[in-house]
């Protein structure tokens, strides 16, 4: 018997899983992959962006040591500036130090873990998790724990659970895009570079800002809007392109290019998701082709990774105690069961691939910091139950914001605590003391404005 269950290893699930362990809890996180990270690993995810608020780091705690260490050990050059233009800092890693470094810091907490396991069903009695239905290659197998916490990225955990999730737009129930993410290497950075000084018109993003590349050692690059043009029209390209999109990872010569989009697919539908990476494998071979061929600093680059799974940026939400809304997120609201901050703009890829998708009453303004409250991750349906990352209880537009990694852990790193604390207690994740929370948060690092 575990005081504490985590399912799912992404960045949320492994924060909160770190948390609960050394917030005194006998704790175990299943993986149904042999290595943490999720997205981040997974789906070639990268780089993690914002940990800041302007200057000021509102993202620290668990998250912001998984920083400090890599950086440590050169697989992170830590937080730089976005040369893009679209946030305050971005943060590049290695995935591969990575993963690493999320199953020491997992391991020195004490935490188990047990890898290569699928959840595959749960039994509940009078709104209570007993135990949880996994499947290895040791079988079929029973895992009992008195607080579960749902870390599966598509709430998972909390579906079987019977507690009540909504996908998408509330008109259509249509969800974001998803991406097949596309390692490539042997790219010449120096060359995008001197590009994007000389062909300033390609990168309309920067509003002729291209000294904004000088200000970091790694580079984010979102323009190509001419080349795309005539790719489209060439029919070189033959699918619905935003922009093209990559980022530098921590490794010479290396990028992420995030430019393909699978529009109209459910990845809460295996046979939907089974098409998704058909198509995000078929788009992603189209892509090297093009970029080898028309892309600046591309022409020897080798597409080395698509990952076992492609991007989810959104799929179901919890229905929670309390659901986050894009009004609370615009206008800073101040919560009082506050557990996380974040300054990462409403982000969302048009469903349908339209362009515009954030309106006026969807931007922050400049240094605005928001709030994730601690009833947005519990529900009153099943009561030892703490549902963390992406999937937390918030309206579609309101995901757009908190949807990315820092938040992610942020959130995940409370979710850990809040467990722990509720395991020490009946197991019921309503009745803690919210301030007590937010002091062993404090203590823990993390950065914290209560009122
Ligand atoms: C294409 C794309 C680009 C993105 N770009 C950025 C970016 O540039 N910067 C940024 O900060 N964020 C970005 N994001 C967002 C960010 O990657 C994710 O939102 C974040 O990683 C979510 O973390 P999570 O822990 O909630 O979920 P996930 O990372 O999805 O982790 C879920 C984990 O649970 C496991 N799991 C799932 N189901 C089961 C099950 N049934 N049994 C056992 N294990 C299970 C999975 O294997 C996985 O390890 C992007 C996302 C996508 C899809």
């Amino acid at each position: 018997m575990y005081d504490v269950i985590v399912v799912g290893g992404g960045i949320s699930g492994s924060m909160a899983a770190i948390a609960s362990s050394r917030a005194g809890a006998k704790t175990l996180l299943i993986e149904r992959y042999g290595f943490l990270g999720g997205m981040l690993t997974a789906a070639g995810v990268g780089p993690m962006m914002t940990f800041h608020v302007g200057q000021k780091q509102v993202i620290q705690g668990i998250p912001g040591e998984l920083i400090d260490r890599l950086q440590a050990k050169g697989k992170s050059p830590g937080h730089v500036v976005d040369t893009i233009g679209y946030t305050y800092t971005v943060t590049p890693f290695d995935a591969e130090g990575l993963k690493y470094e999320l199953e020491s810091m997992l391991l020195e907490s004490g935490g188990e873990l047990l890898y290569h396991t699928h959840l595959v069903d749960v039994k509940v009695e009078e709104g209570r998790i007993q135990e949880i239905l996994v499947l290895n290659r040791g079988g079929l197998q029973n895992l009992r724990a008195k607080v579960f916490i749902d870390a599966t990225g598509n709430a998972d955990l909390s579906t079987l659970a019977g507690v009540p999730c909504v996908k998408g737009r509330p008109e259509d129930g249509a969800m974001q895009p998803m991406t097949m993410n596309m390692k490539m290497t042997h790219v010449d950075i120096e060359a995008i570079r001197r590009y994007i000084k000389e062909c300033p018109e390609e990168f309309p993003y920067l509003e002729g800002n291209t000294d904004i590349i000088d200000e970091s050692s790694v580079l984010s690059v979102s323009g190509f809007a001419k080349t795309l043009e005539k790719g489209l029209e060439t029919g070189e390209l033959t699918f619905k392109i935003e922009g093209i999109l990559f980022f530098e990872t921590n490794n010479p010569g290396e990028v992420i290019v995030n430019t393909t989009r699978m529009y109209g697919y459910d990845p809460t539908d295996p046979w939907s998701f089974s098409k998704a990476e058909i198509e995000g494998r078929r788009q992603a071979m189209e892509l090297e082709k093009f970029f080898r061929k028309r892309v600046k600093g591309f022409e020897n680059a080798v597409l080395v990774y698509t990952g076992p799974e492609v991007g989810v940026r959104s799929s179901r939400q919890i229905q929670g105690e309390y659901v986050l809304t894009i009004e609370d997120i615009t206008k800073s609201k101040k919560f009082a069961d506050v557990i996380a901050h974040g300054g990462y703009p409403v982000d969302i890829h048009s469903p349908d691939g339209e362009e515009e998708v954030i309106t006026e009453t969807m931007h922050l303004s400049k240094n605005a910091m928001y709030s994730v409250p601690y009833h947005s991750l519990v529900n009153s349906h099943v009561t030892n139950i703490i549902t963390v990352g992406r999937c937390i209880s918030a309206t579609f537009e309101a995901q757009g914001a908190i949807r990315v990694t820092p938040m992610a852990g942020a959130i995940g790193h409370a979710g850990g605590v809040a467990a722990a604390l509720a395991a020490k207690q009946e197991g019921n994740v309503l009745r803690i003391s919210i301030p007590t929370l937010q002091q062993i948060l404090k203590e823990q690092g993390a950065y914290l404005e209560v009122e």
